[in-house]
Protein backbone atom coordinates (compact mmCIF):
# COMPACT_ATOMS: atom_id res chain seq x y z
CA UNK A 1 0.00 0.00 0.00
CA UNK A 2 0.95 3.76 -0.36
CA UNK A 3 1.27 5.92 2.46
CA UNK A 4 4.82 5.07 4.32
CA UNK A 5 4.54 8.69 5.64
CA UNK A 6 0.93 8.09 7.10
CA UNK A 7 2.24 7.88 10.64
CA UNK A 8 3.04 11.02 11.01
CA UNK A 9 0.86 13.41 13.44
CA UNK A 10 0.04 15.93 11.05
CA UNK A 11 -1.04 15.49 7.18
CA UNK A 12 -3.47 17.42 4.94
CA UNK A 13 -6.26 15.65 2.85
CA UNK A 14 -6.83 16.41 -0.65
CA UNK A 15 -10.56 15.43 -1.08
CA UNK A 16 -11.89 16.31 -4.79
CA UNK A 17 -15.32 14.41 -5.63
CA UNK A 18 -16.79 14.14 -9.30
CA UNK A 19 -19.04 17.57 -8.30
CA UNK A 20 -15.85 19.69 -7.38
CA UNK A 21 -13.72 18.93 -10.00
CA UNK A 22 -12.20 22.13 -11.82
CA UNK A 23 -13.80 23.87 -15.07
CA UNK A 24 -10.96 23.21 -16.90
CA UNK A 25 -10.37 19.66 -16.37
CA UNK A 26 -13.74 19.12 -16.90
CA UNK A 27 -13.12 20.67 -19.93
CA UNK A 28 -10.72 19.10 -20.65
CA UNK A 29 -11.83 15.15 -20.28
CA UNK A 30 -15.25 16.29 -21.67
CA UNK A 31 -17.15 15.15 -18.04
CA UNK A 32 -16.12 13.70 -14.75
CA UNK A 33 -13.65 11.20 -14.90
CA UNK A 34 -11.04 9.15 -13.47
CA UNK A 35 -8.44 11.20 -15.17
CA UNK A 36 -10.06 14.14 -14.10
CA UNK A 37 -10.23 13.61 -10.01
CA UNK A 38 -6.78 12.20 -10.17
CA UNK A 39 -5.58 15.39 -11.84
CA UNK A 40 -7.76 17.25 -10.01
CA UNK A 41 -6.48 16.15 -6.86
CA UNK A 42 -2.69 16.27 -8.07
CA UNK A 43 -2.98 19.63 -9.17
CA UNK A 44 -3.82 21.01 -5.21
CA UNK A 45 -1.05 18.16 -4.17
CA UNK A 46 1.33 20.05 -6.27
CA UNK A 47 0.51 23.35 -4.42
CA UNK A 48 1.01 21.98 -1.30
CA UNK A 49 4.13 20.31 -2.55
CA UNK A 50 5.45 24.03 -3.92
CA UNK A 51 5.31 25.52 -0.28
CA UNK A 52 7.17 22.34 1.13
CA UNK A 53 4.52 20.08 2.77
CA UNK A 54 4.41 16.60 1.45
CA UNK A 55 2.41 14.91 4.43
CA UNK A 56 -0.54 14.57 1.73
CA UNK A 57 -3.72 12.03 1.84
CA UNK A 58 -5.63 12.25 -1.53
CA UNK A 59 -8.97 11.61 -1.90
CA UNK A 60 -10.94 11.47 -4.84
CA UNK A 61 -14.81 9.76 -4.69
CA UNK A 62 -17.74 9.53 -7.30
CA UNK A 63 -20.69 7.77 -5.90
CA UNK A 64 -20.24 5.29 -9.38
CA UNK A 65 -18.80 2.81 -8.24
CA UNK A 66 -16.75 1.56 -11.05
CA UNK A 67 -15.58 5.50 -11.51
CA UNK A 68 -14.46 4.80 -7.75
CA UNK A 69 -12.46 1.92 -8.85
CA UNK A 70 -10.91 3.13 -11.50
CA UNK A 71 -9.96 6.76 -10.27
CA UNK A 72 -7.79 5.18 -7.37
CA UNK A 73 -6.51 2.42 -9.08
CA UNK A 74 -5.35 5.26 -11.34
CA UNK A 75 -4.10 7.69 -8.96
CA UNK A 76 -1.92 4.00 -7.38
CA UNK A 77 -0.40 4.38 -10.09
CA UNK A 78 0.38 7.64 -10.31
CA UNK A 79 1.83 8.88 -7.18
CA UNK A 80 2.31 7.31 -3.64
CA UNK A 81 0.68 9.58 -1.68
CA UNK A 82 -2.01 7.51 0.83
CA UNK A 83 -5.22 6.89 -0.78
CA UNK A 84 -7.95 7.72 1.27
CA UNK A 85 -10.84 5.70 -0.32
CA UNK A 86 -14.17 5.66 -0.36
CA UNK A 87 -18.10 5.60 -2.65
CA UNK A 88 -19.50 9.51 -1.45
CA UNK A 89 -23.14 9.62 -1.50
CA UNK A 90 -23.61 5.63 -1.50
CA UNK A 91 -27.42 6.01 -0.50
CA UNK A 92 -29.05 4.39 2.24
CA UNK A 93 -27.95 1.55 4.35
CA UNK A 94 -28.90 -1.42 2.01
CA UNK A 95 -27.97 -0.59 -1.21
CA UNK A 96 -24.92 2.06 -0.44
CA UNK A 97 -22.96 -0.59 1.97
CA UNK A 98 -22.96 -2.81 -1.26
CA UNK A 99 -21.97 -0.22 -2.95
CA UNK A 100 -19.30 0.62 -0.58
CA UNK A 101 -18.17 -3.17 0.31
CA UNK A 102 -17.37 -3.31 -3.59
CA UNK A 103 -16.01 -0.52 -4.29
CA UNK A 104 -13.59 0.00 -1.03
CA UNK A 105 -13.27 -4.13 -0.72
CA UNK A 106 -11.95 -4.37 -4.68
CA UNK A 107 -9.39 -1.64 -3.79
CA UNK A 108 -7.87 -2.85 -0.32
CA UNK A 109 -7.78 -6.29 -2.13
CA UNK A 110 -5.17 -5.14 -4.48
CA UNK A 111 -3.72 -3.35 -1.89
CA UNK A 112 -4.86 0.36 -2.66
CA UNK A 113 -6.01 2.60 -0.20
CA UNK A 114 -4.67 3.84 3.65
CA UNK A 115 -7.65 4.75 5.49
CA UNK A 116 -11.64 4.28 4.29
CA UNK A 117 -15.08 5.97 4.96
CA UNK A 118 -18.47 4.45 4.24
CA UNK A 119 -21.00 7.46 3.41
CA UNK A 120 -24.31 6.44 4.20
CA UNK A 121 -27.56 8.56 4.11
CA UNK A 122 -29.07 8.80 7.88
CA UNK A 123 -27.15 7.54 11.11
CA UNK A 124 -23.73 7.53 11.67
CA UNK A 125 -23.56 4.15 12.73
CA UNK A 126 -24.34 1.60 10.59
CA UNK A 127 -21.16 3.68 8.59
CA UNK A 128 -18.81 2.60 11.57
CA UNK A 129 -20.20 -1.01 11.44
CA UNK A 130 -19.92 -1.32 7.59
CA UNK A 131 -16.38 -0.28 7.34
CA UNK A 132 -15.85 -2.47 9.96
CA UNK A 133 -17.36 -5.54 8.44
CA UNK A 134 -15.53 -4.48 5.10
CA UNK A 135 -12.13 -4.87 6.56
CA UNK A 136 -12.62 -7.88 8.44
CA UNK A 137 -14.54 -9.68 5.68
CA UNK A 138 -10.72 -8.72 3.76
CA UNK A 139 -9.12 -9.98 6.94
CA UNK A 140 -7.60 -6.40 7.37
CA UNK A 141 -8.87 -6.27 11.05
CA UNK A 142 -9.39 -9.68 12.95
CA UNK A 143 -10.83 -8.15 16.60
CA UNK A 144 -14.01 -9.05 17.42
CA UNK A 145 -16.40 -12.22 16.35
CA UNK A 146 -16.48 -13.49 12.47
CA UNK A 147 -19.52 -14.98 11.98
CA UNK A 148 -19.90 -17.87 9.59
CA UNK A 149 -23.71 -18.61 9.09
CA UNK A 150 -25.06 -21.46 6.54
CA UNK A 151 -27.91 -20.52 4.45
CA UNK A 152 -30.01 -22.87 5.57
CA UNK A 153 -31.81 -25.48 3.23
CA UNK A 154 -34.09 -28.40 3.74
CA UNK A 155 -31.66 -30.19 6.02
CA UNK A 156 -32.22 -27.55 8.52
CA UNK A 157 -32.60 -28.42 12.33
CA UNK A 158 -32.58 -25.38 14.23
CA UNK A 159 -33.38 -21.77 14.02
CA UNK A 160 -30.10 -21.02 11.76
CA UNK A 161 -31.30 -17.38 11.80
CA UNK A 162 -31.87 -16.84 14.83
CA UNK A 163 -29.30 -18.22 16.81
CA UNK A 164 -26.88 -16.49 14.42
CA UNK A 165 -28.51 -13.40 15.22
CA UNK A 166 -28.23 -13.93 18.87
CA UNK A 167 -24.64 -15.17 18.75
CA UNK A 168 -23.50 -11.66 17.15
CA UNK A 169 -25.77 -9.49 19.65
CA UNK A 170 -24.46 -11.73 22.33
CA UNK A 171 -20.74 -11.56 21.46
CA UNK A 172 -20.44 -8.28 20.23
CA UNK A 173 -18.38 -6.71 23.59
CA UNK A 174 -15.66 -9.78 22.27
CA UNK A 175 -12.67 -7.63 21.00
CA UNK A 176 -10.12 -10.87 20.14
CA UNK A 177 -10.51 -12.25 17.21
CA UNK A 178 -12.67 -15.51 17.20
CA UNK A 179 -14.79 -17.23 14.68
CA UNK A 180 -18.11 -18.31 15.24
CA UNK A 181 -19.71 -21.02 13.28
CA UNK A 182 -23.42 -21.53 13.46
CA UNK A 183 -24.51 -24.54 11.03
CA UNK A 184 -27.81 -26.16 10.64
CA UNK A 185 -27.44 -29.64 10.19
CA UNK A 186 -25.36 -32.31 10.85
CA UNK A 187 -24.59 -33.45 7.13
CA UNK A 188 -22.43 -30.71 6.05
CA UNK A 189 -22.34 -28.52 8.72
CA UNK A 190 -19.51 -30.14 10.41
CA UNK A 191 -17.08 -29.45 8.29
CA UNK A 192 -17.19 -25.47 8.40
CA UNK A 193 -17.89 -25.61 12.52
CA UNK A 194 -14.70 -27.61 12.79
CA UNK A 195 -12.98 -24.85 10.80
CA UNK A 196 -13.71 -22.38 13.34
CA UNK A 197 -12.76 -20.98 16.83
CA UNK A 198 -16.07 -22.47 17.84
CA UNK A 199 -18.48 -23.99 15.74
CA UNK A 200 -22.39 -25.87 16.11
CA UNK A 201 -23.55 -28.31 13.99
CA UNK A 202 -27.55 -28.87 14.47
CA UNK A 203 -29.33 -32.19 15.11
CA UNK A 204 -33.07 -33.15 14.92
CA UNK A 205 -32.52 -34.07 18.40
CA UNK A 206 -30.12 -31.25 20.12
CA UNK A 207 -26.73 -30.95 18.04
CA UNK A 208 -22.92 -30.67 17.84
CA UNK A 209 -20.30 -28.07 19.27
CA UNK A 210 -17.29 -28.03 18.08
CA UNK A 211 -13.90 -26.22 19.24
CA UNK A 212 -11.04 -26.39 17.71
CA UNK A 213 -8.60 -29.20 18.08
CA UNK A 214 -10.60 -30.72 20.30
CA UNK A 215 -13.47 -33.92 20.44
CA UNK A 216 -16.76 -32.69 19.34
CA UNK A 217 -19.23 -32.07 22.33
CA UNK A 218 -22.68 -33.29 21.92
CA UNK A 219 -25.84 -30.98 23.43
CA UNK A 220 -29.30 -32.51 23.62
CA UNK A 221 -30.33 -29.42 24.49
CA UNK A 222 -29.67 -25.82 24.90
CA UNK A 223 -27.25 -25.65 21.47
CA UNK A 224 -27.64 -21.98 21.70
CA UNK A 225 -26.73 -21.04 25.66
CA UNK A 226 -23.94 -23.67 25.05
CA UNK A 227 -22.26 -22.28 21.91
CA UNK A 228 -22.19 -19.27 23.54
CA UNK A 229 -21.09 -20.04 26.87
CA UNK A 230 -17.67 -22.00 25.22
CA UNK A 231 -17.77 -19.14 22.59
CA UNK A 232 -17.14 -16.47 25.69
CA UNK A 233 -14.65 -19.14 27.47
CA UNK A 234 -12.08 -19.22 24.75
CA UNK A 235 -12.63 -15.50 24.09
CA UNK A 236 -11.36 -15.42 27.92
CA UNK A 237 -8.54 -17.56 27.09
CA UNK A 238 -7.49 -16.02 24.33
CA UNK A 239 -7.40 -12.44 26.12
CA UNK A 240 -5.43 -13.54 28.77
CA UNK A 241 -2.81 -15.19 25.94
S1 LIG B 1 -25.06 -26.65 6.61
FE1 LIG B 1 -26.70 -28.15 6.40
S2 LIG B 1 -28.56 -26.98 6.89
FE2 LIG B 1 -26.97 -25.48 6.43
S3 LIG B 1 -27.22 -25.05 4.26
FE3 LIG B 1 -25.65 -26.63 4.45
S4 LIG B 1 -26.78 -28.57 4.21
FE4 LIG B 1 -28.30 -26.97 4.65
Amino acid sequence: MQGARLHRLLWIRIGVNTGSIEKDILHKYGGPCAEGLVESALTHARMLEKVGFEDIVLSMKASDVRLTIETYQLAAKQCDYPLHVGVTEAGLPGQGTIKSAIGIGALLAQGIGNTIRVSLTGSPIPEGKAAWDILRALNLRTQGVQLVSCPTCGRTCIDVEGIAARVEQELSDITVPLKVAVMGCVVNGPGEAREADVGMAGGKKGGVIFVKGQEPIMVADNLADELIRVARRIAEEKAKG
